[in-house]
């Protein structure tokens, strides 16, 4: 296969990682090829753009995205760059995988549950905001539409099935939210019934957090709107010994941008001890969308290895004394194998 896909190095750690992901992608001979374009404050100095143009053109023309973690300068009426870009592409499912892997400091082993977040509405609208004149009501709003419900969770089972998934949960509020957490189950309802091969079920959102941490084996896929999923996804990662170890994969019908879930990491930035793991896991989330499953199993199954059988490359963030690019050599050398 050859293909063309769109990289975003990024800001802080960002090009450190970036470098390593591409050599493990390289080394597995997946046919790839990268237009390197810039965002975030790197094409802020080059260019005085934070998301400059021919960078929106390169994901639209290549239709993926690996992106490494972004500085959005603080104060200056900047809008989140990661947040532009969802609009702009209308990356409606935001996928947040958390597998546990051995060597991490996390509480629970055999974690392997994946969050479907909806990523374009609910409580995270940028219009219905408002405050009082004297400062003492705000109101905001949620809205959730059929066709938003229907299209994330025709997604989470679309994946369940692809994935070979047992279980799709959606999780909700419609025993108090009864409006638009109620359309967002009832829709939720309406789909599974076309998918009588993956067992469903629903779950309040307060009780899906007690289940979480307290039986988190119970959980397959997690549907879920907007909020609730931002909020579930990273518990998921906390249950698998946090961010360093997570992606996310932000999917639209247009476009597909794959990151880490962790910043630019400044403090860290130019010292070669960051963590690739995270954006290498999103790289092979980004295989399997490409209709390379094999070679995404491969990239995961030699960070299994790597962090079970070669504690001494991997970087101090999980305990090793390890480097960026010792971590990247060990990976590199079990996907060559
Ligand atoms: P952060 O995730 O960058 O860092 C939090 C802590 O985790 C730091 O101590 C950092 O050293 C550590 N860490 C993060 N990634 C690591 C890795 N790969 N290996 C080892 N340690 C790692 O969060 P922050 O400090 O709140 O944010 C820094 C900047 O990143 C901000 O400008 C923020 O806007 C941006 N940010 C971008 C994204 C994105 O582009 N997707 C996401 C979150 C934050």
């Amino acid at each position: 296969m050859s293909k063309t896909i769109a990289v975003i190095p990024g800001d802080g750690i960002g090009p450190e990682i970036m470098n390593a992901t591409l050599r493990v992608l390289d080394a597995l001979d997946c046919g790839l090829s990268y237009e390197f374009v810039d965002a975030g404050m790197v094409a802020l100095e080059k260019s005085g753009d934070l998301l400059p143009q021919p960078t929106l053109d390169a994901i639209a023309k290549h239709k993926v995205a690996l992106k490494g973690p972004l500085t959005t300068p603080v104060g200056g009426g900047f809008t989140s760059i990661n947040v532009t870009l969802r609009r702009h592409f209308d990356l409606y499912a935001n996928v947040r995988p958390a597998i546990s892997f051995p060597g991490t400091k996390a509480r629970f082993e055999n974690i392997d549950i994946i969050t479907v977040r909806e990523n374009t509405e609910g409580a995270y609208l940028s219009e219905g905001q408002s405050i009082s004149e004297d400062g003492e009501t705000a109101i905001s709003m949620v809205r959730n539409t059929r066709k938003g419900s229907s299209r994330i969770v025709r997604y989470a089972f679309e994946l369940a099935v692809k994935k070979g998934r047992k279980k799709v949960t959606a999780v909700h509020k419609a025993n108090i939210i009864k409006t638009a957490s109620g359309l967002f189950l009832n829709v939720a309802r309406e789909i599974a019934k076309e998918y009588p091969q993956i067992e469903f079920n629903e779950m309040i959102v307060d009780n899906a957090c007690m289940q979480l941490v307290m039986k988190p084996e119970q959980f397959d896929v997690i549907v879920t709107t907007n909020l609730f999923g931002d909020i579930l996804s990273d518990l998921c990662a906390g249950l698998v010994g946090g961010l360093g170890l997570a992606p996310g994969d932000n999917i639209g019908t247009e476009a597909a941008i794959f990151e880490a879930v962790h910043g630019s990491a400044p403090d860290i930035a130019g010292k070669g001890i960051a963590n690739p793991c995270a954006l290498l896991l999103a790289a092979a989330d980004m295989l399997d969308h490409l209709g390379m499953v094999d070679k995404g199993d491969k990239v995961r199954q030699a960070i299994r290895d790597v962090m079970t059988n070669d504690r001494d490359s991997v970087t101090p963030d999980i305990g090793g004394k390890g480097s960026t690019s010792s971590f990247g050599d060990a990976i590199v050398k079990r996907v060559k194998a």
